[in-house]
């Protein structure tokens, strides 16, 4: 059934962006054959993306991306995916699992039928997944990652959490009694990719869609923090559970997107698992063990004597003139963040690309390395005091992993006749000298960017000249 389109072609990788495949060019006998809808789609979300900015840069009225705030959303979107380095989705096998084991029908993956009733199961699997995330703390602690944006645009879909799949999985299992698992393979990236392009201020209203789908203007509503957001709009691809289930709310009032407490920061990790470390420590202030164990399972805004999503009242009140967190960073130091920040993603690419051929050790390296890189970045964004320190710390693990074998230099074509090893030496004997005077945030992290720009030249001039 599946050999009518090439599911590897481009027009097959942009449709899946919208759910736009049919059943006839996306039915599979086989697990392996099941194509990486979503790694297919990288390329889209990159097109759209600069669009996106285009198109907003030109409407003066749209809210322009930041490059921090962009960064960030691409880096959580990076990390989310670390964990299939090492196994498949927790999804996938817990499905499988069940399926083998326990399937009451054996419905056929060649029918159109049971791609459109898995189509159904999936996204009304995924409304408990996302209504859960968001009134069990627990699940919250991971799903805030996705809301800790305070922009509203393509950039944003990608802010995804590292820990969520390892709780959403046991949503999913009542498929798997009927549709097989090469079904719901497809399904799940499908309902993943179509969140993709709702996440977007540019389009406003799509008329009789906004009744049955999920949209951008659907969508808008439940990244908000303003108090009649909170809560509403959990929907996947079909907007119809939430208006069945009572959680629909319309668009009305300018939305103010983010989390009720913004969290402003940049760094990765924090981004990504803070919420855990305030549950643990509310769960801490209560005595009873009854108290303690609901900070965990009652919604986020609970308290002791509140009803289990706690009061919505409480939250601080939005007026509509928040500014998203964001202090100005010089140019330099823009120009310096974003090029290291490619350069990960092409070592994060590889990592990806190669990881059938590489040893587990150098799996682990530049996993690290990649963590290690868009933490430092983090705190050059946030400007913090030891970000010098750190920086010059990721210089010198990439220019170990480097030496060793472990990571290309992707640097050489750019390698200055200039720089030398002694450079190196130098300026990060700067940095720390600098770092332990405690001077100014911004000169330390511009010092942190000399020395790593230095570091990589000369690295890459060292390795061309073959003295590494
Ligand atoms: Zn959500
Ligand atoms: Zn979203």
């Amino acid at each position: 059934m599946a050999e009518a389109v090439d599911p590897g072609s481009a027009s097959a990788g942009f449709r899946s962006l919208f759910f736009m495949l049919t059943p006839n060019e996306s039915s599979y006998r086989d697990l392996e054959d099941v194509p990486q809808y979503v790694q297919q789609a990288t390329p889209f979300f990159v097109g759209l993306m600069v669009l996106e900015l285009v198109v907003g840069l030109l409407k003066t009225r749209s809210t322009v991306p930041t490059i921090k705030d962009g960064l960030t959303s691409v880096s959580c979107g990076m990390i989310s995916r670390i964990p299939l380095l090492f196994m498949r989705s927790c999804e996938l096998t817990a499905y499988v699992l069940v399926w083998d084991r326990y399937r009451l029908l054996e419905l056929p993956w060649d029918s159109a039928w049971t791609w459109w009733l898995t189509f159904v199961g999936v996204d009304f699997c995924y409304y408990w997944v996302h209504r859960c995330a968001h009134e069990v703390a627990i699940i919250w602690a991971s799903h805030q990652v996705h809301h800790s944006s305070e922009y509203y645009n393509l950039s944003t879909a990608l802010r995804q959490s590292l820990t969520q799949q390892f709780t959403s999985w046991i949503f999913y299992l009542p498929v798997a009694l009927v549709a097989p698992p090469t079904v719901f393979a497809v399904h799940i990236q499908l309902n993943l990719l179509y969140q993709f392009w709702i996440h977007t201020e540019l389009i406003r209203d799509l008329g009789p869609l906004e009744w049955v789908f999920n949209t951008p203007k659907h969508h808008r509503v439940h990244h908000g923090r303003n108090e009649y957001c909170i809560d509403k709009n959990y929907g996947g691809i079909l907007i119809i559970w939430d208006r069945l289930f009572g959680t629909f709310a319309e668009e009305k009032d300018k939305v103010v997107f983010g989390l009720v407490f913004p969290i402003n920061t940049f760094e990765i990790l924090y981004v990504q698992l803070h919420y855990y470390l305030n549950l643990w420590r509310r769960s801490k202030t209560y005595k009873t063990v009854g108290d303690k164990l609901s900070t965990f399972l009652k919604g986020p805004s609970w308290s002791p004597g509140k009803t289990r999503l706690g009061d919505h009242a409480d939250n601080p009140e939005v007026t509509g003139q928040e500014v998203p967190h964001g202090p100005s960073w010089p140019l330099p130091l823009r120009a310096y963040v974003v090029i290291h920040f490619l350069l990960a993603l092409g070592t994060y690419h590889d990592l990806f690309e190669n990881k059938m051929m590489l040893s587990q050790l150098t799996v682990l390296g530049m996993t690290g390395y990649v963590l290690l890189t868009l933490t430092s970045l983090g705190f050059i964004m946030d400007q913090r005091p030891t970000a010098a320190l750190l920086e010059t710390l990721r210089c010198v693990v990439m220019v170990t992993m480097q030496r060793y074998g472990c990571m290309k230099p992707l640097l050489s074509s750019l390698a200055g006749p200039t720089e030398v090893r002694p450079n190196c030496n130098l300026w990060a004997g700067s940095t720390v000298k600098n770092t332990s005077q405690k001077k100014k945030k911004k000169n330390l992290s511009i010092y942190a960017a000399r020395a790593c720009v230095t570091f990589d030249n000369a690295v890459s001039l060292s390795d061309s000249l073959g003295l590494i």
